[in-house]
């Protein structure tokens, strides 16, 4: 039973075959789903992804990277969704400074108004985090994302970071790259994270794991995640899929 909590399956990779990747990950013993719409192009697709298939869910949100292109008439669309069956939280949202598409001020107005959204809404939220650490925890702070709490995805910052988010209510989510021979830092916070807020992900189209690395990623390979986990936690893969699948179902609600 396995759960591959960020996904994005409506991502234009896979518009031959979205089909087949679907049922490639039930055969892999996934379970449940979320995926991501994360800006204007994505959004709708994800939601039809989640009431085309029972065991998928959606969020919605606004990423970093698009932050310029965000109107009022967006973060209304957004509170409107949140209110769907199947959108389980708000997100993906942060910040992302590799990418230069949205000045710094703009990532971060867009990041807040979506935390006080979150607030409003009593969602959780799922945040994006690229070279940005000391921001997203200060933005967090100030905004009293604690009263939500949601999810670090695909968390690559050192166990001082994590234990900042914890300490905020929040899930630590591991993806690809802690599959990686080199990706001693991620393999030593996943070792430290408490079970009961350990989630993983695939970040699908992105972020493949070994031994696929470079290939396209998809939600199948959640498990090769859930293998290198539960080798690192010297615990059975049964055990970490259920352990993070319920720690999806707690956090987001999932059936
Ligand atoms: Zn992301
Ligand atoms: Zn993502």
């Amino acid at each position: 039973m396995l759960t591959d909590s960020h996904t994005h399956l409506n991502a234009e990779q896979f518009n031959e075959d979205q089909d087949e990747v679907i049922q490639r990950a039930l055969d892999a013993g996934v379970t449940r789903i979320v995926n991501v719409g994360f800006n204007r192009e994505t959004i709708p697709g994800s939601i039809a992804l989640a009431e085309r298939y029972d065991f998928i869910y959606s969020t919605v949100g606004w990423h970093p990277v698009d932050a310029i292109d965000m109107t009022p008439d967006d973060l209304v669309m957004i509170e409107d969704l949140c209110k769907h069956e199947k959108v389980v939280a708000i997100g993906e949202i942060g910040l992302d400074y590799y990418w230069d598409k949205s000045p710094k001020e703009v990532q971060q107005r867009v990041f807040r108004e979506q935390i006080r959204l979150a607030r409003k809404l009593n969602m959780p939220i799922v945040i994006h985090n690229r070279d940005a650490h000391q921001d997203i925890l200060n933005i967090l702070k100030e905004e009293k994302a604690a009263e939500v709490g949601g999810i670090m995805h695909c968390f690559s910052g050192s166990w001082e970071t994590a234990k900042q988010c914890l300490d905020m209510n929040f899930h630590i989510s591991f993806g690809g790259p802690v599959t990686f021979k080199n990706a001693k830092q991620p393999k030593e916070v996943l070792a430290q994270v408490p079970l009961d807020r350990l989630l993983i992900e695939t970040d699908a189209p992105y972020l493949t794991p070994h031994p696929f690395r470079g290939k396209r990623n998809e939600s199948a390979y959640v498990r090769l995640v859930a293998e290198t986990a539960a080798e690192i936690r010297g615990i059975t893969l049964e055990e970490l899929a259920e352990i993070t699948t319920n720690n999806a179902i707690r956090l987001l609600g999932l059936k």
